[in-house]
């Protein structure tokens, strides 16, 4: 598990861009709810946003551990950025390269590598999250278009994203064969964003709607095959967990650095409070838990970078599960060692908190993770 010497020089890069250009922002985008687009544009410059794509097409190259690496630096310094950034690279683009023809790759990954253009993915809807298969999103043949029908929900980048892979109904009759998965690009008649949606955490990164009113779109514009929307769906969870998990690592290890700092500073009784046994553990209990899962991302993103991402449902569930939950926990261990500075906002664990909350419901919640874990187990019995 060592690092090549590009790998490094990735981390080093990122990790000092994270902490001179976004921790400086985190705090204000947070309070403000405002999207960073001077940081996309400096993203863009480093070639972050091209990452995972072939230079052919203008990217950046690199496979999971690069994307795993700049994931865990960016949530470090600032979760929001790192969501919608994983959104446009992993979510959006690595599946375009993946399932995409050639005339598709050429025709959608340069703007997207360059950021010209900012992607997401749609496959949520009001009454189809954990139960995504059960979407409404109904999209009707007409000639060489397909008009699309209804609405999706809790997408981000949905306010601000130029391009979608959206998932829809071609086959009522059918439940998950009966997806077929679309690039829907802003500028299309009958497609736009709704309001962007208020949020506890990841404040600097937009959630919205996105809803489709006879929304024609071109038949060259399916990815993969029509009514095998699925198959393009399932290809990217597992690099998506896996790249969360990494994100929840940056977060974990956030909470942790902090309360370290903080602990060796803060002197009550005429000590420091690093010095109380109960603060001592609760550090120690952290950061063993940021250890455990530092060890599960980077042995499961090497193995992915080298076999592919397919045979990793059950570990990349048990990645995401573990690592999310140690966010969560890290994240009020931190809050508790800043006692009442941990409640307001000079201090950023109380935005660490808020950040962490999401990271056990997106991208599929702990228990649906157990499901698929327990799933995966039984098969193997
Ligand atoms: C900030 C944010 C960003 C997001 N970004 C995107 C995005 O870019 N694209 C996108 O498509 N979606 C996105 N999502 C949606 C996200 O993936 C869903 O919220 C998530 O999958 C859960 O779905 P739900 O919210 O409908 O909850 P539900 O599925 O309604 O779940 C509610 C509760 O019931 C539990 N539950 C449900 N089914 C079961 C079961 N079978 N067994 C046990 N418990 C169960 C859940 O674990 C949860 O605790 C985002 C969500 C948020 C909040």
């Amino acid at each position: 598990m060592e690092f090549e010497e590009q790998q490094v020089l990735l981390r080093n890069t990122v990790s000092r861009f994270a902490k001179e250009q976004l921790a400086p922002l985190a705090s204000e985008i947070d309070q403000q709810e405002r999207f960073p687009r001077e940081t996309f544009e400096k993203m863009a410059e480093l070639g972050l946003l091209g990452l995972g794509i072939p230079e052919e097409y203008g990217g950046f190259r690199g496979k999971i551990v690069e994307a795993c690496i700049v994931g865990e630096k960016l949530a470090r310094y600032c979760a929001s950025t790192a969501a919608s950034w994983g959104a446009h690279v992993d979510l959006c683009a690595a599946n375009i390269c993946r399932n995409g023809t050639e005339e598709q790759k050429k025709r959608f990954l340069p703007d997207l590598a360059t950021g010209k253009k900012l992607g997401g993915m749609a496959m949520t809807e009001p009454d189809a999250g954990s139960d995504v298969l059960a979407m409404k999103t109904r999209a009707v043949q007409d000639g060489d278009f397909y008009v699309l029908n209804g609405r999706k929900t809790f997408i981000t980048n949905g306010p601000v994203g130029d391009l979608f892979l959206v998932y829809a109904r071609t086959d009522p009759k059918a439940r998950g064969k009966g997806i077929t998965a679309f690039v829907v690009e802003k500028g299309f008649d009958g497609f736009t964003s709704g309001k962007k949606l208020e949020k506890l955490g990841w404040r600097g990164s937009p959630t919205g709607d996105l809803i489709f009113e006879d929304c024609r779109v071109p038949r060259e514009n399916i990815i993969g095959e029509v009514n095998g929307g699925v198959k393009i769906l399932m290809s990217g969870l597992n690099s998506e967990r896996l790249l969360l998990a990494a994100e929840s690592l940056g977060l974990g290890r956030a909470c942790l650095e902090d309360s370290v700092q903080y602990a060796r500073e803060r002197v009550q009784f005429g000590k420091r409070i690093a010095d109380f046994q109960m603060v001592m553990e609760k550090l120690a209990r952290m950061a063993t838990k940021v250890e455990a899962v530092k060890a599960m991302v980077w042995s499961q993103a090497f193995k992915m970078s080298e076999n592919g991402p397919a045979a990793m449902t059950m570990e990349t569930a048990a990645a995401k599960l573990l690592a999310s939950e140690m966010a969560l926990q890290n994240a009020l261990d931190a809050t508790q060692i800043f006692g009442g500075y941990g409640y307001i906002r000079e201090f950023p664990v109380e935005r660490y908190l808020r950040d962490a909350r999401i990271m056990t419901i997106g991208g599929g919640t702990s228990e649906i993770m157990c499901q698929v874990i327990f799933r995966e187990l039984e098969k193997g019995l």
